[in-house]
């Protein structure tokens, strides 16, 4: 398998490509091109949060805790009610993941098992989807997309690198599996990863619809609460 470093960098090159595409090419605002490309760079790394061990693994897992609550504010703020609210639901998302998720994946997961599969980089970009609240379709179609095309590199990398070390190893993927597949080896997380992939991509027609009109009604609120605060702060001083 390719190294962190060498994910982390081509991701990161590939995100500048998709962010430049997305503003110049599919006419998206500078800041959602910028942040298609982050999302890019961060989904290069995500499948190696199946590798129990070392640095690379805690650092993806604090960096994907960090980037939930912030990629999810604005459902935050409509499951929270109101800023007080989505507060602490991004506090209580960034510890449930940085403590707990990564802990449990370690412990669960193969390294390169289901997490470096095809349907594990459709589920990546279905969670992107459907956590970014936006009224605009279009938009949460560019971050679920660029999440899966990070997603995507890394497969081929190491998918790459596999063959590579085949001349040298021979053994060396055996236990391993490819990395671009469809079906893992076991049951029990093919049924696991695609009974959860058929689940968001139904989330994903019901959202559609009803989430993002709720948003902008949420967004609406939020913009004259922060007007009225405005107002009276204006009239004390
Ligand atoms: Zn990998």
């Amino acid at each position: 398998m390719a190294g962190y470093n060498t994910h982390v960098t081509v991701s990161s090159i590939l995100g500048i490509g998709v962010g430049a595409g997305a503003h110049f090419g599919l006419g998206f605002t500078p800041v959602q091109a910028v942040l298609s490309g982050i999302l890019t760079g961060i989904g290069g790394m995500l499948p190696d949060l199946d590798s129990q061990s070392g640095k690379p693994v805690r650092e993806i897992s604090a960096l994907t805790a960090a980037v939930a609550p912030l990629l999810m504010m604005r459902r935050l703020l409509v499951w929270g009610k109101d800023s007080d609210g989505a507060f602490l639901l991004a506090v209580l998302l960034y510890s449930v993941i940085r403590y707990g998720g990564a802990s449990i994946l370690g412990k669960l997961s193969v390294h390169r098992g289901m997490f470096h599969s095809i349907p594990a980089m459709i589920i990546a970009g279905e969670l992107t989807f459907l956590g970014y609240i936006h009224t605009d379709l279009k938009v949460k179609f560019l971050m679920g997309v660029s999440i899966a095309l990070g997603f995507l590199s890394h497969l081929v990398l190491d998918e790459i690198w596999a063959v590579q070390w085949d001349g040298l190893k021979v053994r060396f993927n055996k236990f391993s599996g490819s990395a671009m597949k469809m079906f893992g080896p076991k049951w029990g997380p093919n049924i696991f990863c695609y009974g959860l992939m058929f689940t968001l991509t139904w989330g994903i027609f019901v959202d559609g619809g009803i989430n993002n009109k709720q948003a902008a009604v949420q967004e609406k609120n939020m913009v004259k609460e922060a007007k009225k605060i405005e107002q009276t702060e204006t009239r004390l001083r």
